[in-house]
């Protein structure tokens, strides 16, 4: 594994300069931007000195990761107006949900799709997890204490989905082992991450499973949800996390596709076990992973919406033809 070298002294310094900080994750939360960002403010709010402040745009978020520390300290708007903002786990500056027009920003991130928006850009696509950045960023800085060690291990857990992703290597398992001796409780998290979920995330699972629909000799499938079943269950966009998985991991599939039909338009998660389906998602505006990118579209309806990114996937020519 190469060393990566982090620009530790640069961040320290904006850091120590701000009187006040923000510290941001993407709309639409999971563990890794929220964890990422929780276990951040938590270094950060111990210097009583300072105005830190912990912001998602977002209103629906995960409510199993209601036992990460300060996770009730998330507000939804920006308190702050000339406060150094630092973004976690988000490739590109409109998905923070707010305006940041002459803002200093640091950008902590693994998307490879990262468009580098911030002043300082701490970015490194071959890490498993914005908390694995983060960690061996500000390890360097402060003291990591067990809350901080909570938020970055259940993000490390989420992103590579129990440690089961290809971006799992060596670095990952001493990473989470760091973590755990510093305080991290493993059972404790995955409990939390595995064992809470809502009704309405199964009944929503149950919807989207019965849509399953199978293309190119079942090497790419579709899960579908309309809004009326996600009215109909009480399903909020966290509770969807997780489902195009279930896609994925049939024996033929390479490419999976989850279309929601949510109020802003139609929300697409990708998953791939080896092809780059980052490329679709910038072909559409969105971004990424080589192997789970996403994005939004707004032009048409939800299977008109899917047929175009099965054409798109084609034209791609994503997929390799048995002969
Ligand atoms: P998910 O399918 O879990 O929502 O997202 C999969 C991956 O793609 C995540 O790493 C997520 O951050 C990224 N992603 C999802 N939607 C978008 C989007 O609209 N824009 C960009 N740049 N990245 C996205
Ligand atoms: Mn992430």
């Amino acid at each position: 594994m190469t060393m990566v070298n982090f620009p530790s002294n640069a961040v320290k310094e904006k850091i120590q300069s701000a009187d006040a900080i923000t510290i941001l994750s993407h709309l639409n939360p999971d563990a890794d931007a929220l964890g990422t960002a929780l276990g951040i403010y938590a270094l950060l709010n111990k210097d009583k000195r300072k105005r830190v402040e912990v912001v998602n745009a977002s209103t629906a978020l995960p409510m199993y990761l209601d036992f990460l520390p300060h996770f009730k300290k998330i507000k939804h708007h920006i308190d702050y107006a000339d406060s150094l903002i630092i973004s976690c786990d988000c490739g590109s500056i409109d998905r923070l949900g707010f305006d940041l027009e002459g803002r200093e920003i640091i950008n902590i991130d693994h998307h490879k799709s990262n468009t580098n928006y911030g002043n300082i850009n701490v970015v490194e696509s071959g890490y498993a997890a914005s908390s694995q950045v983060a960690f061996d960023l500000f390890k360097t800085i402060y003291e990591v204490d067990a809350n901080t060690a909570t938020c970055f291990y259940a993000a490390l857990l989420s992103d590579t989905r129990y440690f089961t992703t290809s971006s799992v290597n060596e670095e990952v398992f001493a990473v989470a082992q760091d973590l755990v001796k510093l305080g991290a409780d493993p059972s404790d998290i995955a409990f939390h991450y595995t064992q809470r979920r809502p009704l309405s995330s199964i009944r929503i699972l149950e919807r989207a499973l019965a849509s399953l629909s199978l293309h190119n000799d079942a090497k790419i499938a579709t899960l579908k949800v309309t809004a009326e079943d996600i009215k109909s269950t009480g399903a909020s966009v966290p509770d969807m996390d997780g489902v195009v998985d279930y896609a994925k991991s049939l024996v033929t599939v390479e490419v999976a596709l989850f279309a929601m039909e949510l109020d802003e338009g139609i929300r697409i998660s990708l998953r791939s076990k080896k092809v780059d389906v980052s490329k679709v998602a910038m072909a559409f505006g969105g971004g990424g992973h080589e192997v789970a990118a996403g994005f939004t579209l707004t032009q048409c309806g939800l299977q008109e919406s899917i047929d175009t990114i099965l054409l798109k996937i084609k034209e791609l020519d994503l997929i390799e033809k048995d002969n």
